[in-house]
């Protein structure tokens, strides 16, 4: 690199750096010093440090070769001039005329106007920019990839001085933003319901590495080789282990492989250490930096890969640990686990008596954590953006997953007015515990029968507490989902026969895989289509691999074991779909037979009525079918046109409306005549209200989340199913986009408990 500056290997450098900041005298000649050090071993005619005060600006804190009078004057507003621009990209910023930039903000009392070469790196901490260090040359000059490197590993000592040191908090640092410490709220989405206070757990926590600089250079390089040939070791085994599952390609794991060899990073890493840091300390800045792009790439699969790089990281900082043992996750008993997405089985690891809820800075409500947590009953709320930023390990938080809100540090008038919430929570939960054994009986005699929707084993905890009268909706899918790879035949069966022997006798409805769409399987080559929900997915998928279903239906049928099977399959769309689907379980059973195994004592074969094409072949679907469950999640979808997952369009339309309350009536009456029996399993059939109308329009089983059932039996005991007939007969022929508040009203009337 013939960039020249005479200063390779920061060793002693950074060794004059720490003294300098180590030593004596006031913190403001400290910095001052620790600037002209920079300056003269970069060769640089300018460097100066910004870093970020509790309002966010960004203040000239010490300069070497600008005017000495701008320092603590001149101030950037976030997003402001160059620096703030750095701040912005979280990564260096190199420019040969830096005025020329479009972001140059000309500060006249710094008088810089004569320099043109720019270099301008962020101070990381934790993944967070506390600020910026910058040279400047005169000439117009690009600097090179080494002086970009060397400026980012004297970054991260500095902000380790000023951050981790005793020097924070001491004059002119006082008010220094190194985290943020002002109470904030931040709005975001309900993934899984509940109300949480306590403290804030990093999921991809910084590791501040005890030592960050090497005594010996070498044996740390050597250190550093070992460990990331024993990482790219480990993930190619774990890659050997995936040969032969069906057509699978494993991306994520290729894309692991990908990186561990990825010359750059290895050199990154490398020259890190050259450089004097410890070999953790090299990962860490490596990271660091990773972490801070991540929140500035706009797509998401390119953010997805990044999170690949940076779980990387982690496997490194593991490897290079004195025993190689996996990271060991110590939680307060009142943690607050927080993160940008959380990964199949990444809750599971937590204690869950520990973990009471969850803030993700992304995620949809279909993802691996809002499933897991719902399943476990852990508030959580995602999509929270800039959360990581905005949080440190320890601090106070509050999970509103209600209203989909967290508070971060927030004031004792909101923690109190939480906890009374929380408080009404804990009440409402014992009332609806009492009403566990009251059979669910309308006022005019009629059982409703209801149920709970699961799809992993956990949730077969909770089954006997619910008072549920069984499973109407077990999603089979969810266990491919949390797995890390492709659950095999005796995995299947295993889960299977564990869900029947918690039922204990209470009927179980398995659904076939309902994958695609948005439940989409890391170890599955999945292509990528325009539009997943109308694409390749659940009965569609298992017709034209045939292989899939069958060995899942042979699972299913030797977990039952003699005892009843009843199984259905999602998003059928034509009957053709269900009679080619119902002979391969026909098939199964026959096969089962052959073998002299034992075939279910009685096997029920349903439909999900999810596609809206099957409501006007009842007909011929039917006769064909043992059951119907109804997938109003889907059937809102795709009647409305309007994608489940997105929240600019999910709750736009109201199932309580004149069309979904017509075609689910047309449903119910095909279903009387035909003597078929008929459930409701999507999300409405928890909610009292909806409920509500789904018992006056003649529903008399209902599926749902866990936590429904306590909230609808009440409202089942207090509901007249005939005059709610009667009230919601009128409201069908209504006019308006939505009845839901003449539903209220009518509820209202007849001294409905919602
Ligand atoms: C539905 O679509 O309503 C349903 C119950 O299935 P899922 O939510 O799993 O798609
Ligand atoms: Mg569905």
């Amino acid at each position: 690199m013939p960039t020249g500056p005479a200063f390779r290997g920061p060793r002693s450098l950074l060794r004059q750096i720490r003294e300098a900041m180590a030593g004596g005298g006031p913190v403001q000649s400290r910095l001052d010093m620790a600037v002209r050090i920079i300056a003269q071993s970069m060769v640089a005619e300018v460097c100066s440090l910004y870093l970020r005060r509790a309002s966010g600006d960004l203040e000239l804190f010490a300069t070497e070769g600008l005017s000495a009078s701008a320092v603590h004057v001149t101030k950037l507003k976030p997003g402001e001039g160059l620096v703030g621009e750095i701040v912005r990209l979280g990564r260096p910023l190199n420019l040969s005329d830096a005025p020329n930039h479009p972001a140059f903000a000309y500060r006249p009392e710094t008088g810089e106007d004569p320099y043109h070469a720019f270099l301008g790196v962020p101070l990381l901490r934790g993944g967070r920019t506390i600020g910026v260090l910058v040279v400047q040359n005169r000439t117009e000059r690009n600097y090179g990839d080494d002086e970009v490197e060397d400026l980012q590993i004297i970054a991260m000592v500095l902000a380790e001085m000023v951050a981790g040191g005793e020097l924070v908090g001491q004059g002119p640092l006082k008010d220094v933003e190194i985290a943020p410490h002002k109470p904030e709220w931040l709005k975001g989405v309900q993934f899984a319901d509940g109300l949480a206070f306590g403290t804030a757990v990093l999921h991809e926590a910084p590791v501040a590495p005890e030592q960050l600089l090497s005594d010996d250079a070498a044996a740390e390089g050597v250190r550093l080789a070992k460990a990331i040939g024993d990482l790219q070791g480990q993930i190619d085994k774990m890659m050997d282990g995936q040969h032969g599952l069906v057509g699978a390609s494993f991306e994520v794991l290729e894309t692991y492989r990908m990186f561990a060899h990825d010359r750059g990073w290895n050199r990154s890493l490398d020259e890190a250490v050259r450089s004097g840091l410890t070999a953790e300390a090299a990962v860490e800045r490596v990271r660091s930096e990773h972490r801070a792009r991540l929140g500035q790439a706009r797509d998401p699969y390119l953010r997805e890969r990044l999170h690949d790089l940076e779980d990387l990281n982690d496997r490194l900082l593991r490897h290079l640990s004195a025993d190689g043992a996996a990271v060991d996750r110590q939680l307060p008993d009142d943690a607050i686990l927080i993160a940008r997405n959380l990964g199949p089985a990444d809750i599971l690891e937590y204690d869950r008596h520990k973990l009471k809820g969850i803030l993700l800075e992304e995620g949809s409500t279909g993802s691996h954590a809002g499933i897991v947590a719902r399943a476990l009953e852990i508030p959580c709320v995602g999509r929270l953006v800039g959360l990581r930023d905005r949080v440190s390990q320890g601090d106070p938080v509050i999970v509103d997953a209600e209203s989909g809100e967290a508070y971060l540090r927030p004031r004792p008038d909101v923690v109190g007015a939480i906890q009374a919430r929380m408080a009404v929570r804990a009440q409402r939960r014992a009332e609806f515990a009492r009403l566990r054994d009251t059979p669910a009986f309308t006022r005019d005699g009629a059982k409703i029968t209801l149920l709970m929707n699961a799809g992993l084993a956990v949730d077969l905890d909770i089954l006997g507490e619910t008072g549920a009268e069984g499973i109407g909706l077990f999603r089979t899918e969810f266990q491919f989902m949390v797995a890390e790879e492709l659950p095999r035949f005796n995995a299947q069966t295993q889960l299977y026969s564990h869900v029947l022997d918690a039922a204990d006798g209470l009927p179980v409805t398995f659904r076939t895989l309902d994958l695609g769409g948005d439940k989409i399987l890391p170890y599955l080559e999945a292509e990528r289509e325009d539009n997943p929900a109308l694409g390749w997915r659940a009965i569609r998928m298992g017709l034209d691999r045939p292989a899939l279903l069958r060995l899942q239906l042979r699972a299913l049928i030797a977990a039952t074991n003699g005892r009843e099977l009843r199984v259905m399959f999602p998003l059928v769309a034509s009957v053709d779909e269900f009679r080619a689907a119902r002979a391969l379980v026909d098939h199964e059973v026959a096969w089962a037979e052959r073998r002299g195994r034992p075939a279910p004592s009685e096997l029920r074969v349903g439909a999900m009525i999810e596609a809206p094409s099957l409501i006007w072949h009842l007909d011929a679907l039917l006769p064909m079918t043992d059951f119907v469950s109804i997938g109003t999640n889907d059937l809102m979808q795709y009647m409305f046109a309007a994608d489940r997952g997105n929240p600019r369009v999910a709750s736009r339309y109201d199932p309580l409306s004149p069309p979904v309350l017509r075609a689910l009536q047309t449903i119910q009456e095909a279903c009387q005549e035909t003597g078929t029996p008929v459930s409701v399993c999507g999300e409405m059939a928890g909610r009292p209200l909806e409920a509500f109308v789904l018992i006056a329009l003649g529903y008399d089983h209902l599926s749902m989340p866990p936590g429904g059932i306590g909230p609808v039996k009440r409202m089942v005991l207090s509901c007249d199913r005939e005059a709610a007939r009667r009230g919601v007969a009128a409201l069908l022929k209504g006019s308006a986009g939505s009845v839901r508040s003449e539903v209220e009203t009518l509820a209202r009337k007849l001294s409905v408990v919602i």
